[in-house]
C-alpha cells in the first residue's frame, strides 16, 4: 500500500456518524428507561470470550460457529506455531535438500515446544510429552537418514520416511497453543457464562438482565446486514427449585407468564419508540421429548424424504441434519411444499399444549397483539417451547428485527445447575434503519444559541455566556475568532442554531444583551440573568 492510499472501513463495518447516532441514544436510552422500569439490570459482558462458549452455546455446526466468527490464537508464541505448522503439513521428503530443511525444522519445533512446556505456554500433559517424545525419535531418524545419505549420493529411498514424517506431523498438530477465542457473535451464551461464574442462582430468582452493543459475524454484507452490528438482548434466568416437580402445572403457568411479561416488555420498547408495521409471530416448539418434538421431527423427516426430489440442495442436506429448519426455507418453489408438511402444534406433549395455550391467554390479558406461524423454529436441541419474531417495515428481505425464545437446558449446557431461560436480542441497526423509513428518525440537531461576539472586550463576556448557559444544559457553539455579524449570523443558521446572542461593544456597555431568534428573524434585548430562563420558554 502506498504511503498516500487511502484507509476505508472494512467490508461490512461502517461509521455511525452525526446527527444519525443521536437517534441510537434515544433509542439505548429508551431501552434503558423501559427495561427498567420492568426489574431488569445492565451487564456488560466482555466483546471477546473463549471460542469452546460460543461452539457449546451456538452450536459448533450452526453457520454462525463453524463459518462467521473472527478467531484469533492468543498466544506469542509465532515461531512455535509457524514450525508447527510446516511439520504438520509436511507429508513427503523426496531429496536432501528437503530433509535437511524438514530435519532442522523439526529440530527448532523440538525445542521451541520444550521451552514452552517449562514456562507454562503449552500444558504439561500426557499430550504434550507424547508428541515431544514423538518428534524427537522422528527427529533422530531423518538425522540418521541425512548423513547415511548424503554419503551415499543417489541411492537413498525417500518413501522409508513417510511413515515417520506422517507420525511426527500429527504429533506436531496436537501440540495446543493457549486457549482460542472469538469475537461474540451474540452474547446469551456471554450472559449464561456470567451468571454461572458469579453464582447468580444465589440471588433472588428469576434474574433478569440486558445487554447492549455490536456483535460480529462474517456474513455476506447486505442492507440490513454487516460483520459489524448492534444487538439489544434481554435474558430471564431461573434455577429450578428442587421441588419444582411437584405441581408442575403452576410451574408451567408460572413461565409462560414469565415469557409473556418478556415480550410485552419488548412491545412496549417498540411502542415507545413509535416504530412502525411491528407484526409479533410465536410459535411453540416443544421439547426435546419423544412424545412432542422429537417424535414430530421423525414424522418431518418422514414427509419431507417422500419429497426429496423437489427441495433444494440446501433443504435436501438438512433432512437429516435438522429438518425443522427447512421449515425456514424461502425458496419461492418450496413454499407449496412447506405448507403440507405435518404442523407441530398437532405433537406438542400435553406439557407444552398448556404452556403455548397459557402463553397466549397471557398476552391477551396484556393487551399484545400476535400472529402464530407454525414455520417459526429454532435450530438447537436446548431451545423449547416459546419462539418468536418481530418484523418491522421498510426493511426489505431483512425484516427480522427481533428473534427470541426459551432455553431451559443452556446454562446446564455450559457447566451451571439446572435453570430456565428465555430471551431476546434486537437488532439494532435495523431497528434504525426502519425508523428512518417511517419517518421516525429525526432527532433535535443544530445548537440552541449561537455566540456572535466582535471585540476583545466583548470576548470574555462571550466565554462567560457559553459557560453559563452550558452548564444550564444548552448547546452553545462560541465561534473561536471573530466574525462579523452577517457572517456570524450566516453560520449560525447553517449550523440550525436557534438563537443568536449577539454580543458587541454596545451591549457590553448598556448590560442589555441582544437575542435573535433565527427562526423569525425577531430580535430581543435581555439582561444576562433572565437568558436562561427565557430560553427555556421558548424552547
Ligand atoms: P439472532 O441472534 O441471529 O437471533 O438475531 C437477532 C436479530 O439480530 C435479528 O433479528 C436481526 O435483527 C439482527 N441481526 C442478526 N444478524 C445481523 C447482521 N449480520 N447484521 C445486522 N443485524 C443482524
Amino acid at each position: 500500500m502506498s504511503s498516500k492510499a487511502k484507509f476505508q472501513a472494512i467490508r461490512g463495518t461502517r461509521d455511525l456518524l452525526p446527527p444519525e447516532t443521536a437517534l441510537w441514544n434515544r433509542v439505548e436510552q429508551t431501552a434503558h428507561e423501559v427495561f427498567r422500569t420492568f426489574g431488569f439490570g445492565e451487564i456488560r459482558p466482555p466483546i471477546f470470550e473463549p471460542t469452546e462458549l460460543f461452539a457449546r452455546a451456538v452450536g459448533g455446526e450452526t453457520d454462525i460457529v463453524s463459518k462467521e466468527m473472527y478467531t484469533f490464537a492468543v498466544t506469542d508464541l509465532t515461531r512455535l506455531i509457524a514450525w508447527r505448522d510446516f511439520v504438520s503439513s509436511t507429508r513427503k521428503i523426496r531429496d536432501l535438500d528437503e530433509l535437511d530443511a524438514y530435519e532442522r525444522s523439526l529440530s527448532y519445533l523440538h525445542r521451541e515446544v520444550q521451552a514452552a512446556v517449562k514456562n507454562g505456554q503449552v500444558p504439561d500433559d500426557g499430550e504434550s510429552q507424547n508428541s515431544i517424545v514423538r518428534m524427537k525419535r522422528a527427529m533422530s531418524i531423518a538425522g540418521a537418514a541425512l548423513v547415511e545419505w548424503r554419503k551415499m549420493d543417489g541411492t537413498a529411498k525417500f518413501e522409508e520416511l513417510d511413515e515417520d514424517v506422517k507420525d511426527a506431523g500429527i504429533a506436531a498438530a496436537s501440540i495446543r497453543v493457549g486457549e482460542e477465542i472469538s469475537l461474540r457473535p451474540e452474547a446469551t451464551a456471554s450472559v449464561c457464562r456470567a451468571y454461572i461464574e458469579h453464582n447468580m442462582q444465589q440471588l433472588p430468582q428469576p434474574v433478569k438482565l440486558y445487554y447492549m452493543g455490536p456483535m460480529f459475524r462474517r456474513e455476506r454484507p447486505q442492507k440490513g446486514r454487516y460483520r459489524q452490528f448492534y444487538q439489544i438482548g434481554a435474558e430471564v434466568l431461573e434455577a429450578v427449585r428442587p421441588d419444582a416437580g411437584r405441581d408442575a402445572a403452576k410451574e408451567l403457568a408460572k413461565d409462560a407468564t414469565v415469557d409473556a411479561e418478556v415480550i410485552e416488555m419488548l412491545m412496549t420498547f417498540f411502542g415507545r419508540l413509535q416504530l412502525e408495521g411491528t407484526e409479533l409471530s410465536i410459535n411453540s416448539i416443544g421439547h426435546a421429548a419423544e412424545n412432542c418434538r422429537r417424535g414430530y421431527v421423525e414424522k418431518l423427516r418422514g414427509e419431507l424424504n417422500r419429497v426429496k426430489d423437489k427441495l433444494g440442495a440446501d433443504s435436501q442436506r438438512r433432512i437429516e441434519t435438522n429438518p425443522l429448519r427447512v421449515l425456514d426455507s424461502k425458496l419461492e418453489h418450496e413454499q407449496g411444499i412447506i405448507a403440507k408438511l405435518p404442523k407441530i402444534a398437532d405433537h406438542l406433549c400435553d406439557d407444552c399444549q398448556t404452556h403455548y395455550a397459557e402463553l397466549k391467554r397471557q398476552l391477551e390479558l396484556r393487551g399484545v397483539k400476535y400472529v402464530e406461524n407454525w414455520r417459526l423454529v429454532r435450530g438447537l436441541d436446548y431451545y423449547m417451547r416459546t419462539t418468536f419474531e418481530i418484523t418491522a417495515k421498510g426493511l426489505g428481505s431483512q425484516n427480522a428485527v427481533c428473534g427470541g425464545g426459551r432455553y431451559d437446558g443452556l446454562v446446564e449446557l455450559l457447566g451451571g445447575p439446572p435453570t430456565k431461560g428465555i430471551g431476546f436480542a434486537i437488532g439494532e441497526d435495523r431497528l434504525i434503519l426502519s425508523l428512518q423509513e417511517g419517518g421516525k428518525g429525526s432527532v433535535a440537531e443544530g445548537r440552541d444559541v449561537y455566540v456572535a461576539w466582535l471585540g476583545a472586550n466583548a470576548y470574555a463576556t462571550a466565554i462567560r455566556a457559553a459557560k453559563s448557559l452550558r452548564s444550564a444544559g444548552f448547546s452553545v457553539e462560541l465561534p473561536p475568532t471573530e466574525q462579523k455579524f452577517g457572517k456570524a449570523l450566516e453560520r449560525a443558521s447553517k449550523l440550525g442554531a436557534r438563537f443568536a446572542l449577539i454580543l458587541g461593544d454596545n451591549e457590553i456597555s448598556s448590560g442589555e444583551w441582544a437575542l435573535k431568534a433565527l427562526g423569525t428573524g425577531e430580535q430581543i434585548k435581555i439582561a444576562e440573568a433572565d437568558l436562561p430562563a427565557y430560553l427555556k420558554e421558548h424552547q
